[in-house]
């Protein structure tokens, strides 16, 4: 990923004098170093000149838009700026947009508050003439309003720049596709030329016996090595498997391990989608290797599901560098339980869940797959850390696509579960298992998701929103018929107003 920075724009006019503008530009100037050295912002903010002509906005922002290192402007209207003035440089920005709605002085200094005070400082009313004609052009902006050094609003500037460079990020993402979708199944497929054209996204199919040449292509040294790296990482859990076998079946992930990334490095590409039943020459399911890759950032997508695939990668990168992340993965719903006060989905998948989320022991086992007709594979088994989160599915309705994004509860489960041989999670939606699984099955949702404990859905249905697609939340103030009511009306909006 980029250095990211952010521009911090000032907007005034020269109304009032030169004295004012000194003023203006020294207000933001102190902001925009005491947030940067507040140490609550995941990226620097960079100062620009005060913007107080149309020729200068317009300039300032195509800088932006050609700058690889700017990922969002953050604008600030200081005192009044005529909002004409902001009309060809909005058109032409491209960029992710906030609109901070602060000013310099935290309370009225009512001793001595005059009238050069109050048409220096009038960001109530300067705000609202920018944020009119924002507005009216049906320009996608963040709206932050508060005291600067308030932390609660520092946080809010984080979490959207933590946004903006999933934006950013998202014209960048490219998967590879070892496998088209799986016969018949409907959920996972998609417009992938509507895909590029929303979200940037590049999506290659390529043969999977070119990955086996990769596979192939890795030295046993190397294999060897990253064999002993599991050996010395993870629990090895035998189960009265014979050993030498064992650790054959654990060296042959290790070597589609080294070989799917040294694919993806070669050809660039973030992300990958793999089938159970178009293996071409490997010799497993990728399993153990593909939960690795994930940890590492990397995007995926079991049978064909590109979209997930996508997804998890961009999620994954709006959570880099994130201090206490709890990680982000692919998921499938798999299992109930419907006792009362105990309700809850198990999440699991096949093979392919992010060890980024496991907590506590990581263990390695090989069991038979019940699909497929390849060699018992090895994978990494392990459950998941209790704490809120959010599953998040992208379907694509045939003329859209909607974002359905479900709060979630990950809770440990009441009881081990010795027999099953996968990396899980158990978690009740949000606002209980009957009403989340409704709304989920109303909205279309599938069964894949993708998973994280470090988004909100507040920062996706800005995501969403940047992308011009459509977001559903389903969380504690989920109604069925008010969301019912929401989608038919998203329907309308989305065939006859776009
Ligand atoms: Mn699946």
């Amino acid at each position: 990923m980029k250095n990211y920075e952010f521009w911090f724009c000032t907007g005034s006019q020269d109304l009032y004098g030169d004295e004012c503008l000194a003023h203006v530009a020294a207000h933001s100037k102190e902001i925009v170093e005491k947030l940067n050295e507040s140490g609550k912002l995941p990226f620097k903010l960079v100062w620009k000149p005060t913007l107080i002509t149309n020729e200068l906005i317009r300039k300032t922002f195509n800088e932006a838009n050609n700058d690889e290192n700017c990922a969002g402007v953050i604008t600030w209207m200081h005192t009044f700026s005529p909002a004409k003035s902001w009309i060809l440089g909005l058109q032409e920005y491209r960029k992710p947009l906030c609109h901070f709605h602060t000013q310099y002085n935290e309370e009225i200094p009512y001793e001595t508050i005059d009238m050069d005070f109050m048409n220096e400082n009038q960001t109530a009313h300067g705000g609202r003439e920018y944020g009119h004609i924002v507005t009216r052009m049906g320009i996608e902006r963040k709206v932050i309003a508060g005291h600067w050094k308030d932390e609660a609003v520092v946080e809010k500037l984080a979490s959207w720049m933590y946004m903006a460079v999933g934006v950013i990020e998202s014209s960048h993402v490219r998967v590879a596709r070892f496998a088209d979708n799986m016969r018949n199944v409907a959920v996972t497929e998609g417009d992938k030329v509507e895909a590029q054209i929303k979200f940037g996204w590049e999506i290659d199919a390529w043969p999977v016996n070119v990955l086996v040449e990769y596979v192939d292509s890795i030295p046993d040294s190397e294999t060897e090595a990253l064999t002993e790296e599991y050996y010395r990482t993870y629990k090895i859990v035998e189960e009265g498997r014979d050993p030498k076998e064992f650790r054959e079946h654990v060296k042959v992930q290790a070597q589609i391990e080294l070989g799917i990334e040294k694919f993806c490095k070669e050809n660039n590409y973030q992300a990958v989608v793999t089938h159970f039943g178009d293996l071409g020459g490997l010799k497993q399911l990728p399993g153990l290797a593909i939960q690795r890759l994930m940890e590492k950032g990397y995007g995926f997508g079991a049978e064909g599901d590109w979209k997930t695939a996508a997804l998890v990668r961009v999620m994954k990168l709006m959570t880099e560098g994130k201090k206490d992340a709890k990680g982000t993965t692919f998921f499938e719903d798999y299992t109930y339980n419907f006792v009362k006060g105990k309700e809850g989905i198990l999440q699991a998948h096949m093979l392919e869940i992010c060890p980024s989320i496991a907590d506590g022991e990581i263990a390695i086992r090989e069991k038979p797959l019940s699909m497929g007709d390849r060699e018992d594979p090895a994978r990494l088994v392990f459950t998941a850390k209790e704490g809120y989160g959010i599953a998040c599915s992208l379907v694509d309705l045939g003329d859209r696509f909607r974002l359905i994004i479900n709060e979630v509860n990950v809770k440990h489960t009441e009881k081990e579960m010795p027999e099953l041989p996968v990396a899980t999670a158990f978690w009740t939606p949000e606002p209980d298992l009957a009403v989340g699984a409704e709304a989920w099955i109303y909205a279309g949702g599938a069964h894949h998701t993708a998973f994280s404990y470090d988004i909100t859905a507040e920062e996706m249905c800005d995501w969403a929103a940047n992308m011009g697609i459509e977001a559903v939340v389903i969380n504690k103030d989920t109604n069925i018929r008010t969301l019912r009511n929401e989608m038919k009306w998203n329907e309308m909006y989305y065939r006859f107003c776009r």
